[in-house]
């Protein structure tokens, strides 16, 4: 195997099998190199994989919304047809409910107005026709379930929510990055699995290569960051952490499978569904099951992970908690004793908004900080940091001179400022999942 580049990627996830997609599109010699044996195994693998286009900022609405185009023409977008077969795009829309927390979408609306993105606004009338099990009670705020309040009856009722057309799940996302992985080798990238990189290799105080765990070194003038929720052991490892405004973390979280009510065909009606007023959210799973996680609210305890490679794999009352606040608004889902779900990290900046930058040190880019919402902007992010990554290897500083990135399809700049890792905290942001 060749043991120089134009440039090493640090992980085989969404995120780094999209930069591999652009920058070998561009003409470069890539190399992805992943512990794990296969592309898209590490944290994409848990992803409930929504794509929707509500965010808290109006550039984070615009990079989904753009996204949210290359989805819904994924076989074009990626110009091959994987012979696994290609990523499927249940379009079936997204429901957010209105609440206190949201501030009614007030907000969100104002965004979606701003970027003529199309949307309803729904009634409980409205929404019981389309989805006769649900439940429109308030009993804002989420609670858990130990709580003596917990279930207790708000005196109005949740007014209604916001639909909107453009948005849905992808049904298979490990399969979403081969084709991801196949598109790149198309255009020459290589991928080298079973790997772990142990050390960022310097020369003349740039970023010169990697060290393996089994001792080799692959040399290339680039390295690029896109380890997910271990982003924070591989800045460590480049020493670039202090050089960064904004860091990352790894943070433990749960998502609970529970069977659908029995009468009701869910997975073939259900869309993904946003409920701040019991902190969730929920989408259609195989074997007609409802998937949910939480939306991070007051709470639920946040598991901060120092060792994202030991972490509890396990289901906790965490995912009860889930479970059972699902059950205020879906009344008749079933919770059986041993509950199915899984367990995964997410890669947290402080703010949540990710990074998707250079660093101190020359030559070593960062794509993370990925904080559980950026399955679904990963082809946007590939050709952000493809961007990035030509323009300062061509002499330009994008510190003091930040890049402008253009969405084509919506025809909208965005200032990759706002993906610093030298920003200030961005308050706009919700500070959980939602982004
Ligand atoms: C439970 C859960 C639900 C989510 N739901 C959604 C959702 O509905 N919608 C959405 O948009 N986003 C969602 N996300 C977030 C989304 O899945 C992530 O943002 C995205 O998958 C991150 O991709 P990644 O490529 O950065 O990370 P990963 O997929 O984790 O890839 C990083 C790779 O780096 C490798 N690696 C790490 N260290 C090393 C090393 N030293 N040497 C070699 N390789 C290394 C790992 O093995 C791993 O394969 C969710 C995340 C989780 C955990």
């Amino acid at each position: 195997m060749k043991t120089t580049y134009d440039a090493v990627i640090i992980g085989a996830g969404i995120i780094g099998c999209s930069i591999a997609f652009e920058l070998s599109k561009k003409g470069w010699n890539t190399l992805n190199v992943d512990t794990l044996p296969a592309a898209g195994s590490g944290s994409t693998a848990n992803t409930c994989a929504v794509i929707r286009v509500h965010y808290s900022t109006i550039d984070g609405t615009a990079l989904a919304y753009e996204s949210y185009r290359h989805w819904s023409d994924w076989s074009k977008y990626l110009g091959i047809e994987d012979p696994r077969g290609m990523a499927e795009f249940i379009q079936r829309g997204v429901l957010v409910f209105k609440s206190e927390a949201n501030n009614h979408l007030k907000k969100v609306t104002a965004t979606l107005d701003a970027l003529e993105i199309e949307y309803e606004h729904w009634d409980f009338r409205k929404i019981k026709e389309k989805f006769p099990l649900i439940d429109d009670t308030s009993y804002f705020p989420p609670r858990r379930p130990d709580d003596p309040d917990f279930g207790k009856k708000n005196s109005t009722p949740v007014t209604g929510a916001i639909y909107y057309p453009q948005g849905g799940y992808i049904s298979d996302p490990v399969l979403s990055v081969h084709n991801i992985q196949v598109a790149a080798e198309f255009h020459g990238a290589v991928f080298r699995f079973n790997s772990r990189v142990t050390d960022i290799l310097k020369e003349n105080n740039r970023a010169h290569g990697v060290q393996l765990a089994d001792g080799s070194a692959i040399l290339a003038p680039v390295v690029i960051n896109a380890a997910g929720p271990h982003s924070f052991v591989i800045n460590k490892l480049a020493g670039v952490t202090d050089g960064m405004n904004i860091k990352t973390r790894a943070l433990r979280h749960e998502v609970v499978h529970v069977p659908a009510p029995e009468d009701i065909d869910y997975e073939s009606i259900g869309c993904p569904s946003s409920d701040s007023d019991i902190g969730g959210y929920w989408r259609p799973e195989v074997g007609n099951h409802i998937l949910s996680g939480s939306e991070d609210p007051e709470c639920d305890p946040r598991q901060w992970i120092d060792d994202p490679d030991d972490f509890n794999r396990n289901l906790t009352d965490q995912a009860r908690a889930q479970a059972l606040r699902l059950a205020l608004r879906i009344p008749g889902i079933r919770i059986p004793n041993q509950l199915q779900g899984i367990v995964d990290l997410y890669d947290v900046s402080d703010d949540w908004i990710p990074i998707y930058d250079k660093s101190d040190l020359p030559g070593f880019y960062m794509a993370v900080g990925t904080s559980g919402n950026q399955y679904k902007n990963a082809p946007v992010v590939g050709k952000m940091m493809a961007q990035l990554i030509l323009s300062c290897e061509n002499g330009h500083n994008h510190d003091t001179d930040p890049l402008t990135f253009h969405l084509d399809y919506i025809n909208r700049d965005i200032n990759m400022k706002f993906y610093s890792r030298l920003r200030e905290i961005n308050e706009e942001s919700s500070f959980s999942v939602l982004g």
